[in-house]
């Protein structure tokens, strides 16, 4: 079957390729040193026999496996991003193998005494006896989500030496600049040329997900009158005391420290103030469609409201939709999950549907016409050094790809 050592490899050669994405760059992809594993990836594809193998001038790749049955199926897709997140350093990283992990500790770097504990990370000790990849503790490790590119890589090549396995024609596209919500920004998705898709980019083995937030942001500017205070009296407007009475407005508790699942939010991210003006910046997140218009609606009655009591404008607010929940597109094609539950139980994974409480590049795609749930890629704690993901689950996860493509033709036989 899968061999662990043609994944640890594999996996070791993309991890240890810097691919930090940058928030601040204009470009696609934001960092140069993206294209050092894009450009891998193309020659790689071409390598292993994959067709109409392309890499475009924003850096994505894509490739077909042509179909082997000669029925019509539909064609599907596999997507991952190659950029890690600037959240935490990913250069210089030193995968480190913990082979039968026996539930203890981890020492990641003893000069630096950095652990990784199951007494903190709880979710480590299921997965006792297995082989982990760790970072040394001083970088990312980058399994979100060069797990996922291994794993697409990786069952590519097996459908290739299996051709005994019956698929349709399957494409597969690996995008930069994820981790900084572009990386579906320069997808081509007509050019992909797919019925629908899977994003490789979730969690722990058995993540299932086709709900995520829908999302806005919102920009609360408050403007007061400077004067100066020892001649203040019934002249000078405090914009921070009316920025107070707006943030005490909205309800306390719904916030994301208080609360989970399906509930959403807004979300005070930062503010900026003095006597003059004063510049509140939210997140609004809802699954709810009509929720989430709600949500909005209260902030503009809000301002409504508050202006009603002074002589002039004194909020204005900026409300953008950033994202929406890709249920709605996912919902009228439901068999494509149903396909992928199926493949993990086959495989004798146990599904894990639950809404994200995010968003991911597939929701983006599925509102551009390409629905696309995301399947779990194996690894936990992203963006940091405690970083990790068990070899088995990377291993289940090529597994589920080729099942995937297995079920679908099947599926269409008739
Ligand atoms: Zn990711």
């Amino acid at each position: 079957m899968i061999s662990k050592s043609n994944i640890i490899d594999r996996f070791t050669s993309y991890v240890t390729i810097d691919t930090e994405s940058n928030p601040e760059s204009e470009t696609t992809p934001s960092t140069k040193k993206q294209w050092d594993l894009a450009t891998k990836l193309a020659d790689e594809l071409k390598v292993m026999g994959m067709a109409e193998v392309e890499i475009d001038e924003n850096a994505y790749v894509m490739a077909s496996l042509p179909t082997n049955v000669a029925h019509k199926v539909p064609v599907i897709g596999f997507v991952s991003h190659f950029d890690t997140s600037p959240d935490f350093t990913g250069k210089g990283v030193k995968p480190q193998i913990v082979e039968d992990y026996d539930g203890k500790d981890i020492i990641l770097n003893e000069d630096l005494d950095i652990v990784l504990s199951p007494d903190y990370f709880e979710d480590l000790l299921q997965y006792k006896g297995q082989t982990l990849i760790t970072t040394d503790g001083t970088t990312l490790l980058g399994a979100d989500d060069k797990a996922g590119i291994t794993e697409i890589m990786t069952a590519m090549e097996y459908l290739i030496n299996n051709p005994e396995i019956p698929h349709g024609k399957i494409r597969v596209c690996f995008t930069p600049d994820e981790e900084i919500g572009r990386g579906a920004h320069k997808f081509d998705v007509e050019k992909f040329g797919a019925d629908w898709a899977y994003t490789m980019d979730g969690s722990q083995i058995g993540e299932l997900e086709y709900e995520n937030f829908n999302a806005a942001s919102a920009k609360i500017t408050i403007s007061g009158k400077i004067v100066h205070p020892g001649y203040a009296k019934d002249k000078m407007i405090n914009s921070m005391y009316i920025a107070q009475d707006f943030i005490n407005s909205l309800p306390r508790m719904e916030t994301p420290e208080h609360t989970e699942d399906r509930q959403g939010f807004f979300h005070l991210t930062q503010i900026n103030g003095k006597v003059d003006e004063t510049v509140l910046q939210y997140i609004i997140r809802d699954h709810d469609k009509n929720h989430f218009a709600a949500r909005k609606e209260m902030i503009e009655d809000l301002a409504a409201e508050i202006n009603s009591q002074h002589a002039r404008e004194a909020v204005k607010i900026e409300i953008k939709d950033q994202y929406f929940n890709m249920k709605e597109k996912v919902e009228p094609v439901m068999h494509i999950v149903d396909i992928a539950e199926e493949a993990m139980k086959a495989v004798k994974v146990t599904p894990i549907i639950k809404p994200i409480r995010g968003g991911t590049d597939g929701s983006q795609l599925s509102y551009m016409g390409l629905p696309c749930p995301n399947i779990f890629a194996g690894g936990h704690n992203f963006h940091g050094r405690y970083e990790y993901v068990p070899v088995e689950s990377m291993i289940k996860a090529v597994e589920v790809i080729v099942k995937i493509a297995e079920i679908t033709s099947e599926k269409y036989k008739d």
